[in-house]
């Protein structure tokens, strides 16, 4: 059976690797993608009948709080846990960050009531959060995972496809335990390349082929895209509904509402040296209605 269903995996890449380099232009030839390693870099994902997933859920909104203005959802994006530049966070300082929000009794949202919280205008708590990693760095599972499951809060990495069991970032089985411990696994695209700087059907093919390969690595709905880098046009607005996407995120700074388009949601960058005074006020403040 677990070779059957390789075949079909390896399948599966080869029309993928074949349609993607059949609308190469020449610019992009020249970009390294690689995309031959990734026939043996999957592992197949066994249906485990009984196992419920986190993700996936259906949500109970029955007891959420009804909110009279649109609901505000900080949305805080952090990237590597470690230090040596501004998009690091040292451990040290994610641990203050996870424990001010727990002693603050801040509700930690999953991308499916993220979604609930904005279309339905509903809370299922007073302080909520989101917490997201961009590019699916390693140390999101050796650094950052055992303190989210100490403070029980949920969060969600967004993965870039060809990254996965590559060098410094999460292997198959590290997304698949912590998928099964209340973090998500979401789309940070197939390459990363910046979208804006690709034509339609190079965009495609970002955006659905990953959507296609988290919804079969991890037997979800993948519901959420980030944009590499931030960058998008109004092509990739409509692409990523297109492609089943519910909803989409930017690295344009400030609190997410739905006014801002379900497609273009703002976060709040997380940089190294915030003290957890620091990164409560950006909470508090994110966190309106
Ligand atoms: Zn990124």
């Amino acid at each position: 059976m677990k070779k059957k269903k390789m075949f079909f995996f390896h399948i599966y890449f080869c029309m993928i690797i074949l349609f993607g380099y059949s609308i190469k232009t020449d610019a992009e030839k020249k970009m390294d993608v690689k995309n031959e390693d990734l026939t043996t870099s999957f592992k197949v994902v066994e249906n485990e009948g009984t196992k419920i997933p986190l993700h996936g859920h259906e949500v109970d909104t029955s007891t959420w709080i009804d909110a009279y203005q649109p609901v505000h959802i900080p949305i805080l994006m952090y990237h590597s846990i470690s230090s040596g530049n501004s998009l690091r966070v040292p451990k040290e300082e994610f641990k203050a960050h996870m424990k001010w929000l727990f002693e603050n009794g801040y509700y930690t949202l999953s991308p499916e009531e993220t979604f609930k919280v904005l279309t339905l205008n509903k809370k299922p708590s007073k302080k909520i959060v989101f917490i997201t990693f961009d590019d699916g760095y390693e140390d999101n599972y050796t650094e950052a995972f055992p303190i989210l499951k100490e403070y029980r809060l949920k969060a969600t990495i967004f993965m870039i496809g060809r990254s996965i069991n590559q060098k410094n970032h999460l292997t198959s089985d590290q997304m698949l335990e912590m998928k099964d411990n209340g973090i998500s696994i979401e789309s940070h695209t197939y390459n990363h390349f910046e979208l804006t700087a690709l034509s339609p059907n190079q965009q495609v093919r970002e955006i659905d082929f990953s959507k296609q390969l988290f919804d079969q690595m991890l037997n979800q709905e993948t519901m959420i895209l980030s944009y590499p880098v931030g960058k998008y046009n109004e092509q990739t607005l409509k692409l990523a509904e297109n492609a089943g996407y519910k909803m989409a995120v930017t690295t344009e700074p400030g609190s997410a509402t739905i006014k801002q388009g379900m497609y273009k949601l703002h976060r709040i960058r997380i940089i190294p040296g915030m003290t957890p005074k620091w990164f409560g006020k950006l909470v508090e403040n994110g966190n309106k209605s």
